[in-house]
């Protein structure tokens, strides 16, 4: 996160709009002047400058650039020859201060800075000097990268274990011992379009050589030589869009009302944990868990009461689990463990110390209202598929339900 920010323009109205935007969603530290005439103790303590472009500030830019300082140029003129000298700097961004927009477009530049420094991108190219040349680019834009210089090199990395987690490939396509498109051919046997997006960048003008990368899998393509801010929009939107779908899929396997995963998920992900437990011999156990007298809490005190009871059982019960354990709100009011590695006695055990810890901590409602909330559990661990498991540790639920309820029933005692 940027902790200070230095704001250079003598547009003060823009000035002071920009730095309001900032300091007020980012909690940063903004320091907005006129010119550099004025006095600022260090200029070189920022790490994220803004800087209206005119004479007096043409030296400064260049001071900033060579020490790799982010700098984002705002200017009210749009035409060619201040678009080149600009791109000429190595800047982050620019921005034509000509609409009411353009305050959010900084704005939206300096956050897109910001969460690039969560993103790493494998460069695969057997030219040094286009290495070198993405290289500066990518950094201006606060960009991690690796480099590699042919696609095994590149193929190794993405499946070695001690990799940094890459975000997207750009590949060149002729390259010595594996070409790009025999790259992108490896990558999609593993990962998929939307995991790890890729993007060829390649001299080869042939349009068919361009559909042939697409069919195989490559998100994007680009021909060589490129335009500076065309290979970097590209580069923005790939990254924007798994952004966006990994935001939507979390959405889609999250519980809105607890923030805890969803049945969804359970499918999804909690299926593979289990069948790679299995795989690895090691025992799991499944636990289906149902909230005792629940209508009555909602019938005495409303519907939001139940709610804040749903949330409060929810937290409680993962205060009492394992990392590795998945917690599931499954429907209404059931919920369902996955425990994966863990043999039946201590799953039993655990599942003993979720129904105790519920039933002893009270549920605040409002100032008048602790509530008391006991849960029965069933549990297996005779692995069959997963829905016989579900099914098994459901029928000891209701047994648990039958004999009284707030108890652990399984194929066991404990
Ligand atoms: P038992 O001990 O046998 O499980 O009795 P119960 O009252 O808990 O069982 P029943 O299945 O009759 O009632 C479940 C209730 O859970 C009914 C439903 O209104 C409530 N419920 C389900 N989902 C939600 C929810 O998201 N919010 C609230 N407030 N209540 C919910
Ligand atoms: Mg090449
Ligand atoms: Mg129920
Ligand atoms: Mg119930």
């Amino acid at each position: 996160m940027f902790k200070k920010i230095l704001i250079v323009d003598n547009d003060i109205q823009f000035n002071t709009t920009l730095k309001e935007k900032l300091e007020h969603s980012h909690q940063v530290n903004v320091t907005s002047i006129k010119d550099l005439d004025a006095n600022i103790e260090n200029l070189l303590e920022y790490e994220l400058y803004i800087v209206r472009l005119d004479d007096t500030t043409d030296d400064i830019i260049k001071e900033l650039t060579n020490k790799d300082k982010f700098v984002i140029l705002v200017t009210q003129f749009d035409n060619k020859e201040i678009r080149e000298k600009i791109l000429a700097y190595h800047v982050s961004d620019y921005v034509v201060t000509n609409s009411p927009s353009s305050v959010d477009f900084v704005y939206k530049i300096v956050q897109r800075i910001q969460s690039n420094a969560q993103k790493t991108i494998l460069t695969v190219d057997d030219s040094k000097l286009v290495l070198t040349q993405m290289a500066i680019l990518l950094s201006s834009q606060n960009i991690h990268y690796v480099q590699c210089s042919n696609g095994e090199e590149a193929w190794q990395y993405l499946q070695s274990t001690n990799s940094k987690k890459i975000d997207l490939v750009i590949t060149d396509y002729e390259m010595p011992i594996m070409n790009g498109y025999d790259l992108v051919k490896n990558i999609r046997t593993r990962f998929s379009f939307e995991e790890l997006p890729v993007l060829v960048v390649s001299g080869s003008e042939d349009t068919f050589m361009i559909s042939r990368f697409l069919k195989v899998g490559a998100n994007d393509y680009i021909t060589k030589p490129f335009i500076n801010e065309e290979f970097m929009g590209r580069i923005n939107n790939a990254l924007l869009i798994t952004e966006m779908f990994n935001k939507i899929k979390s959405m889609a396997m999250t519980d809105h009302l607890t923030g805890i995963h969803n049945r969804v998920y359970f499918y999804e992900a909690g299926v593979k944990i289990l069948e790679n437990a299995n795989r690895a011999k090691q025992e799991s156990a499944i636990a289906m868990i149902d909230i005792d007298n629940f209508k009555s809490v909602n019938d005495t005190y409303g519907h939001e009461a139940g709610d804040k009871a749903l949330i409060h059982v929810a937290n409680t019960i993962k205060r009492a689990l394992r990392r590795s354990d998945v917690l599931v709100r499954f429907g209404g009011e059931e919920f369902v463990i996955l425990l994966p590695n863990c043999p039946h006695k201590q799953a039993l055990q655990v599942m003993q110390k979720v129904c105790d810890m519920v039933a002893k901590s009270p549920c605040h409602i409002d100032n008048d209202t602790d509530l008391r909330i006991t849960i029965s559990i069933g549990v297996t661990s005779i692995i069959k598929d997963v829905d016989e498991m579900l099914e098994t540790a459901d029928k000891y639920m209701y047994e648990a339900k039958q004999s009284g309820k707030n108890r652990v029933v399984s194929q066991d005692k404990l």
